[in-house]
């Protein structure tokens, strides 16, 4: 399937220049920049490593910038790893004890840990100090290394998937939002500046319009505009060149792709409005259930597009109203 508009992060993300560099440059999540900002001057006052952060929520919405943001800001290195690639123990352990001072650990997807290498996790979190087994059966033996005081950062866009002792691990637990409109209006514009392609007032918001809450896919968003804009128009970003390629590529204007509205079709045409469960939905849309609760319902719920309820997954009348149909009268009116 056509992953443009998916806010998942993918190989091509080559932004390293668009990346906001500094606390200060990075627009929206106010409430998460006011109390890091605190959180790292006074790491730096106390020549301390920080207290471990976790970021979590939906992919695209900052979580490694400000993972990266924060170390640039303690001056420390940043190290970036994931859940999935820490297959051992003995990788965490390589990566531990060549950590330096307060430097910033970054585990991505961190929900998705091996339950052996969470194990080994704990102690580095808690003390410092990593206990490996070396050896097997009656020879095996326990040592302890001691470590370098150190931040580790995880991001994770499901919560509910951390166990409890390593959710309970992390000092500073922060949870992200979809940006406002004005937010990513800010940011389209910024980048357009950067990347050369001046956006017209009009033409960013429109992309910030219809950008899901998420910067990265503003990012990408913009990034095809301005193709539109280079080959169509006179290099500018203005209103009918981001409407134009933005329906082009199936982005409504509520900011759905073709993904959102077959999974509100679904449940408006072959459900009646709902409830369906969630393995059903999986099932006939042949997406899997993680990426459905992930990527695609966040968004449809912050919008008040769905409810989830205890029998499953419902359509709002807004929906109904953006899909262009009439919902059915309810038992009783
Ligand atoms: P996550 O780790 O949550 O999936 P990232 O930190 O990788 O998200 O950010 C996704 C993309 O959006 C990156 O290209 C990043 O530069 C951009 N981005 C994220 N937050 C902001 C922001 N507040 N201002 C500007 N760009 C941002």
């Amino acid at each position: 399937p056509d992953t443009t508009l998916r806010p998942e992060r993918q190989p091509e993300d080559n932004d390293r220049a668009l990346r906001p560099q500094v606390l200060d440059d990075f627009i929206g999540q106010a409430e998460a920049r006011a109390n890091l900002k605190v959180f790292i001057q006074s790491a730096r006052q106390r020549g301390e490593a920080m207290d471990h952060t976790l970021f979590h929520g939906p992919p695209g919405l900052g979580k490694t910038t400000l993972a990266q943001i924060m170390a640039r800001e303690l001056g420390v290195s940043f190290r970036m790893t994931s859940g999935p690639v820490l297959a051992k123990a003995g990788d965490l352990a390589a990566i531990l004890t060549n950590l330096e001072a307060r430097d910033v650990l970054f585990i991505d997807e961190i929900h998705r840990l091996n339950p052996a290498v969470e194990e080994v996790l704990y102690p580095a979190l808690e003390d410092y100090e990593l206990d490996l087994v070396i050896g097997e059966g009656p020879a095996a033996r326990t040592v302890r290394i001691e470590l370098q005081p150190f931040t580790l950062v995880g991001a994770t866009t499901r919560l509910g998937l951390l166990t409890t002792p390593l959710r309970d691990r992390f000092g500073i637990p922060t949870r992200l939002q979809f940006y406002t409109v004005e937010e990513l209006n800010e940011i389209v514009t910024r980048n357009a500046r950067l990347m050369g392609a001046p956006a017209d007032p009009e033409g960013a918001r429109e992309i910030a319009k219809r950008s899901r809450g998420t910067p990265r896919i503003a990012g990408r968003l913009l990034r095809r505009v301005v193709d539109f804009a280079l080959v169509e128009g006179d290099g500018r970003v203005t209103q009918a060149i981001a409407d134009h390629a933005l329906t082009r590529l199936g982005v409504d204007h509520l900011g759905l792709d073709g993904a959102d509205r077959r999974y509100l079709r679904l449940i408006a045409e072959n459900y009646g409005g709902g409830p369906v469960g969630i393995e059903t939905m999986s099932a006939a849309l042949s997406e899997s259930r993680d990426a459905l609760e992930e990527v695609i319902e966040p968004f449809l719920l912050q919008q008040g597009l769905i409810q989830r309820t205890p029998r499953g997954r419902m359509l709002a009348a807004k929906a109904w109203r953006h899909l262009g149909l009439d919902a059915p009268k309810e038992p009783g009116q």
